[in-house]
């Protein structure tokens, strides 16, 4: 005598499709991924090269070679909405949500290259936004430590930075004007939105011998990327360097 219950014809044929389909599909799925990846490398080298390292005779090249390594390998299109990731690598800033942006890839090239960041680094962001800036220092130094005062924008950014595993970037939610006392004193500062002058309390906040890198100028007009630099005896000297245009930077107190 039988026992146990037999199984419908139907769900056995079903099981058979299953099986059928991804064996046939997955190596399908799985090269069309690899092509996927293959061209995106691919647009992030044309990237690097024309716009950064080739760049057109209006701008200085960035030559740094760990830089220019880390814009090839950071995927920008995931640092901004689907809607834009076939524009990730063009050459121009985009929309992050909250009337933000992510910076132009040149300008986030040539800021890390005056930041001239080693190894053994820990630097303070002041405007995470989508996180893209804080994961290209993160494979150049020990530690970046990040400040975004648009919670939404922060959250994301520590989400994203999370999954893909630039597991030396901390994000906060607050007002960077006021820098991130607890962490402090950094090596490096940079600042990725434009201040009508220096906060000083990063200036307290940076290491003698420390350099901040931050456009200086008034909201929604040119402002001057500027580089800060404090000697070991704590003497101030700030250099302006080419004109930009920053999202300005806010203050939680509605001051601007
Ligand atoms: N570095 C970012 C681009 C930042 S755009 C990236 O790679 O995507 C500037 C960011 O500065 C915005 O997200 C804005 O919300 C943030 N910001 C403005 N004022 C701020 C402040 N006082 N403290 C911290 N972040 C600020």
């Amino acid at each position: 005598m039988q026992t146990g219950r037999k199984i419908p014809f139907h769900l056995i044929c079903l099981a058979g499709a299953i099986v059928a389909f991804c064996s046939e599909f997955s190596p399908r799925m799985a090269a069309a991924e690899e092509r996927q990846e293959a061209e995106l490398r691919l647009q992030r080298e044309r990237m690097v090269k024309e716009q950064i390292a080739d760049a057109p005779d209006y701008r200085d090249p960035v030559k740094d070679p760990r830089v220019l390594t880390a814009l090839r390998t950071v995927p920008r299109h995931l640092f901004v909405e689907k809607k834009h990731q076939s524009a990730a690598y063009g050459d121009f800033p985009l929309p992050i949500g909250y009337g933000q942006t992510i910076s132009q890839p040149y300008i986030v090239a040539l800021m890390t290259e005056m930041l001239q960041v080693q190894p053994d680094h820990k630097v303070l962001e002041v405007g995470a936004g989508s996180g893209y800036q804080a994961a290209v220092l993160s494979l150049l130094v020990k530690e970046v430590y990040s400040v975004e005062i648009v919670e939404a924008l922060a959250l994301q950014a520590e989400e994203r930075l999370r999954r893909l595993k630039y597991a030396n970037v901390t994000v906060k939610v607050g007002d960077g004007y006021f820098g991130w006392e607890e962490a402090a004193p950094f090596d490096r500062i940079i600042v990725t939105c434009a201040a009508s002058l220096v906060p000083p309390p990063l200036l307290v906040q940076l290491k003698p011998g420390g350099k901040m890198c931050i456009p200086v100028g008034a909201a929604y007009s040119v402002q001057y990327l500027t580089m800060v630099e404090k000697s070991e005896t704590g003497t101030i000297t700030m250099k302006k360097s080419i004109p930009v245009r920053f999202v300005p930077l806010t203050r939680s107190g509605g001051e601007k």
